[in-house]
C-alpha cells in the first residue's frame, strides 16, 4: 500500500498509510480464493462473512461491500486502520502458506473510504425521506407504511440499509415475525427498555451500535469530553486520523445511540444510581486507562510521562498543533520511551514528530516485541533507535529536577515467564548511563479503577479487572455486563468489539426474558 515518504512525513502527523486505490482494490480482491470453508472468518471476533465483502470488491460493488462489513462491524475505517489482522483473519488466510495472504484489513479500509467519500452521493439519494436530517426522530416515530418503504429501500440497496434508523429497520425486516401484533408495535415495546454503557471505546460503541440496530434505546455515559476511547485519545493522527474516528461514531449515533459525554461514572453517579434511572441492563466498557509505572527512582523528575498523559495531550489536546491549540507539550530534544508495545511506538513517533531525536528502550529483544510488525518497520523507517535487552534502573535529574538521563541495565533473555515470553534477566555489572531530557514511560496500563472500586459487591481479578463470563459478558451483578479492556486488562481493538458484540446479544437475552 502507498505509504508517506519518511523524510516528509516525520515533519506532519497526517496518515502515513495512505490505502488503495480503486484499482489496486480490486486486483488485491481478485486474489481471494473463495474459499468453500473460509477459516479467515474464524479469525474474526466481529464474525464479518469476508469471502463476501472481499467478491464485493473484487466486482466493483463497492456499496455492496461494506454493507457486508457494517452487518457486523460499525467501525471498518477503524479496524481497517488499526487491526491486528496479521495475527487474526490474515494469519488463517489459506494464501498465508504460501507467504501472501489476502490483505483484508487493507480492503476493509478501502470499502470504508469509499463510503465515506461517496457519502454525499448517498444522502442525496436518501433525501427524498430526509432521512439524513430526521434520523433519531425515525427511530421512535415511524410509521408502518413507511417503515415498508425503508425495507424497501434496504433491499433495493443495501447501502441505504447503513443509513436507516436500524429500529424502523429491523422491525420493518422483521415485519411481524417476532409480534403477533406487528412490527410497529414490537418497535414501541423494545424501545421502552433504555440500557446503559459506560465507556465510549471500541467496546462501548459496538455493544451500543448492536443493542441500537436490535431497537434498544442506548445512552452512553463518557467520561471524557470527546468519545471513541483510545481511537480518540490514545492512536495518534498519523496512524488513525481523527475524522474517521468522529464519521464512524456519527454513524453510531445516526443508528439511535445517544452520547453523553462529560459523564464520570462511580464519580457523578453510580452504576446502582443508573439501574434506578430505569436502565434495564448496562454495559461497561471502561478500558485499561490506569498507566503503570516502572517503581525506579526519579519517576517523579520534570519531563517524566506516562504514555497515556503524553499521547492525550498530544492526541486529544492537539498539543501537536499549539500555538493553534493553547495546549503546549513539554518536551525535549532527546526523549527515551520505555516499552516495547503499539503504545510505546506511537509515543516515540509522535515525539519524533514534535522535532526530537527518539530512543526506545525494551527489556527483551526485537522478536518478543508486542508492537504491531508495521508499526515498528514505519517507526525504524522513520529513523527512531531502539536498544533491545536493556532496562532502566533509575532516572536521573540536574539540580532544578529536570531529567538529565537514565542509568540502564543489559538483559538476558531466561526461560518463560507467566505471559509465555522469555523472562528479561538483569546481567551483573552491566550498568551503564545515556543522556536523555525527557523520558515517556509505555509498559503497559491496568483497567481502570473507578467502576470496579464504586460499585459494591462486583467481582474483581488479579490486576483489577471485572470478572465476566467470556461468552456473554455477564458479571456477578444482576443485569450488570462488561466487555473489553476492564476486563481483559489491555488488549486490542477488536477483542475489545468482539466483547461488546458478545454482550449485546446477551443483554438482548436477558431483556427478553424480563
Ligand atoms: P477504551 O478504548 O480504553 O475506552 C474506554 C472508555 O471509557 C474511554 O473513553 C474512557 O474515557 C471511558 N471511561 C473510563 N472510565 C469511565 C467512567 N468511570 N465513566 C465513564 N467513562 C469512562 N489495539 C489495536 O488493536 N491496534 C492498535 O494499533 C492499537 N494501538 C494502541 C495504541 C495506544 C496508544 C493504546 C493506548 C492502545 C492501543 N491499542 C491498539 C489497544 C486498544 O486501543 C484497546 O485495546 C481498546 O481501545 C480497548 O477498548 P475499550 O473499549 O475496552 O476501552
Amino acid at each position: 500500500m502507498p505509504r508517506q515518504d519518511p523524510k516528509v512525513r516525520i515533519k506532519n502527523f497526517n496518515e502515513v498509510a495512505l490505502g488503495y486505490s480503486r484499482e489496486q482494490a480490486v486486483r488485491e480482491a481478485s486474489r481471494c480464493l473463495q474459499c468453500k470453508k473460509p477459516f479467515c472468518i474464524e479469525g474474526c471476533p466481529v464474525e464479518i462473512d469476508i469471502p463476501k465483502f472481499i467478491k464485493e470488491i473484487k466486482n466493483s460493488n463497492f456499496s455492496q461491500a461494506i454493507a457486508t462489513l457494517k452487518e457486523k462491524n460499525n467501525l471498518p475505517g477503524v479496524c481497517g486502520r488499526v487491526c491486528p489482522q496479521e495475527s487474526q483473519c490474515e494469519k488463517l488466510c489459506i494464501l498465508a502458506k504460501k507467504g501472501q495472504p489476502i490483505s483484508i484489513g487493507r480492503l476493509e479500509r478501502f470499502a470504508a473510504d469509499w463510503e465515506m467519500k461517496n457519502d454525499e452521493v448517498v444522502a442525496s439519494e436518501v433525501s427524498r425521506l430526509s432521512l439524513r436530517a430526521k434520523r433519531s426522530n425515525l427511530t421512535r416515530t415511524v410509521i408502518p407504511s413507511e417503515a415498508r418503504n425503508l425495507k424497501e429501500i434496504a433491499t433495493s440497496s443495501p447501502l441505504l440499509s447503513c443509513f436507516i434508523p436500524p429500529a424502523s429497520l429491523c422491525e420493518a425486516k422483521r415485519g411481524g415475525e417476532n409480534s403477533k401484533k406487528g412490527g410497529l408495535l414490537a418497535m414501541t415495546a423494545k424501545l421502552k427498555q433504555k440500557i446503559a454503557v459506560i465507556g465510549s471505546g471500541p467496546a462501548g460503541l459496538t455493544c451500543a451500535a448492536d443493542l441500537a440496530k436490535l431497537g434498544y434505546a442506548v445512552t452512553i455515559f463518557e467520561s471524557l469530553h470527546s468519545p471513541g476511547g483510545v481511537l480518540a485519545y490514545g492512536i495518534p493522527e498519523f496512524r488513525l486520523p481523527k475524522n474517521i474516528v468522529k464519521e464512524e461514531i456519527a454513524s453510531i449515533k445516526d443508528l439511535g445511540v445517544e452520547i453523553k459525554t462529560g459523564m464520570v461514572v462511580g464519580k457523578l453517579f453510580s452504576v446502582k444510581e443508573l439501574f434506578s434511572q430505569g436502565f434495564t441492563a448496562i454495559f461497561v466498557g471502561v478500558g485499561a486507562g490506569l498507566p503503570q509505572f516502572l517503581g525506579i527512582e526519579g519517576e517523579w523528575l520534570n519531563r517524566v510521562y506516562s504514555a497515556n498523559e503524553f499521547l492525550i495531550r498530544a492526541n486529544l489536546m492537539k498539543s501537536y498543533l499549539f500555538p493553534e491549540y493553547e495546549t503546549p507539550l513539554n518536551v525535549g530534544r532527546n526523549v527515551a520511551v520505555i516499552g516495547g508495545g503499539n503504545v510505546a511506538m506511537d509515543s516515540a513517533r509522535v515525539a519524533l514528530r514534535m522535532g526530537s531525536k527518539v530512543t526506545v528502550i525494551y527489556r527483551r529483544s526485537e522478536e518478543e516485541m508486542p508492537a504491531r510488525k508495521e508499526e515498528y518497520e514505519n517507526a525504524r523507517e522513520e529513523g527512531i533507535k531502539f536498544y533491545f535487552l536493556v532496562a532502566p534502573v533509575k532516572i536521573l535529574g540536574d539540580k532544578n529536577n529536570w531529567v538529565k538521563g537514565m542509568e540502564l541495565i543489559k538483559m538476558k533473555l531466561g526461560p518463560p515467564d507467566s505471559s509465555g515470553r522469555p523472562r528479561p534477566i538483569p546481567i551483573k555489572n552491566s550498568r551503564f548511563s545515556l543522556n536523555f531530557d525527557t523520558v515517556v514511560i509505555a509498559i503497559g496500563q491496568r483497567p481502570n479503577p473507578l467502576i470496579p472500586e464504586s460499585t459494591a459487591e462486583l467481582k474483581i481479578g488479579r490486576i483489577g479487572n471485572i470478572m465476566v463470563n467470556e461468552e456473554t459478558g455477564e458479571t456477578n451483578i444482576k443485569g450488570l455486563f462488561a466487555g473489553g479492556d476492564i476486563t481483559t486488562g489491555a488488549a486490542t481493538v477488536i477483542s475489545a468489539m468482539g466483547a461488546g458484540k458478545k454482550a449485546a446479544r446477551a443483554i438482548d437475552k436477558y431483556c427478553q426474558k424480563r
